[in-house]
């Protein structure tokens, strides 16, 4: 996963820094950055998160592991009506 902070958008709010750390830190003129490019595993889920609360929209992430759109279908849970079970 890779990740950015758009210096344009950044407000300095520090909400990225207060949720990892690791990644995000706030420069000596108040706004974020990343401390590297590509996002240590072990962070990916800290970083998804700081990016979706980033009032500014600021992060941008890429590569991230997504879930695949589940296949499953939901089960009918009660027999259908006798209005439906004609048609
Ligand atoms: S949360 Fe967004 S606006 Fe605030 S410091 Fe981090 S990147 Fe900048």
């Amino acid at each position: 996963m890779k990740v950015w902070v758009d210096a344009d958008r950044c407000r300095g709010h520090g909400v990225c820094v207060g949720l990892c750390p690791e990644v995000f830190e706030l420069t000596d003129d108040g706004y974020a950055e990343a401390r590297t490019a590509t996002v240590p595993a072990e962070f990916e889920s800290s970083v998804t998160v700081a990016a979706s609360a980033c009032p500014e929209h600021a992060i941008d992430v890429s590569g991230a592991q997504r879930s695949e759109p589940s296949t499953q279908r939901l089960r009918r849970t009660t027999e259908p009506s006798a209005s439906e079970a004609e048609s």
